[in-house]
């Protein structure tokens, strides 16, 4: 795997919290297969630092997420990135702009709305920052509405159906903690899936 340093690159955070959740799935030798079939064995037994030094490019990162689909299946592939973007969103937290915990906290009297929108826009813009995205937050329908046309989990592999479970779980957890539950978060289109942008909507859930 020859790897170009200008390409961008997973914090390492991230990328530990990937193999973590990987492992807690499917044990440490399910996890050896998965690295060992995106050419990434130089990580078995390796635990990634704790912070935001740049670790595997995204590219690799999505060979990884694919050799999880292959092997695993969608099912197996989901539960392990849903419960990594949890988990990383509860990490990531403490480290996102101030803007957005004070839209979490102190703006309650905005409407529920705006602060929605407000929160998924600077999560939006920490995320672009961290991963060198160009993703976009527009209001469409009742719908808060998150495009990213250069998705750095499913750039480079194919799926049937949507399968970037890690800013799945990122964005639910978000709101969760903004905004309590009662939200839905779907991805209605995906780079994996052959269109051009993968796309969230955020909706009120019914009933
Ligand atoms: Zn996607």
């Amino acid at each position: 795997m020859s790897a170009d340093m200008n390409e961008p690159r997973i914090p390492s955070w991230l990328w530990r919290i990937v193999l973590k959740s990987s492992t807690d799935n499917i044990g440490e030798r399910g996890t050896r297969t998965v690295l060992r079939r995106s050419g990434l064995e130089h990580y078995s037994g390796v635990t990634p630092k704790d912070d935001d030094t740049p670790s595997v490019s995204v590219n690799e990162f999505s060979q990884y997420i694919q050799a999880l689909f292959d092997i695993f299946g969608e099912n197996g592939a989901r539960s392990i990135l849903l419960r990594a973007g949890k988990i990383g969103f509860t990490f990531a937290y403490d480290r996102m702009p101030p803007t957005i915990k004070v839209a979490s906290k102190m703006l309650r009297i905005l409407p529920e709305k705006k602060r929605l929108v407000t929160v998924v826009s600077e999560f939006s813009k920490a995320f672009n920052e961290t991963l060198s995205t160009v993703g976009s937050v527009t209001e469409e329908e009742g719908k808060v509405v998150v495009e990213i046309p250069d998705c750095p989990y499913c750039r480079g592999f194919s799926t049937e159906t949507p399968a970037c479970y890690v800013e799945i779980g990122l964005l639910s957890q978000l709101i969760e903690a903004a905004l309590g539950s009662g939200y839905t978060v779907k991805e209605t289109k995906c780079v994996a899936t052959g269109d051009p942008v993968c796309r969230f909507e955020i909706e009120k859930s019914h009933g």
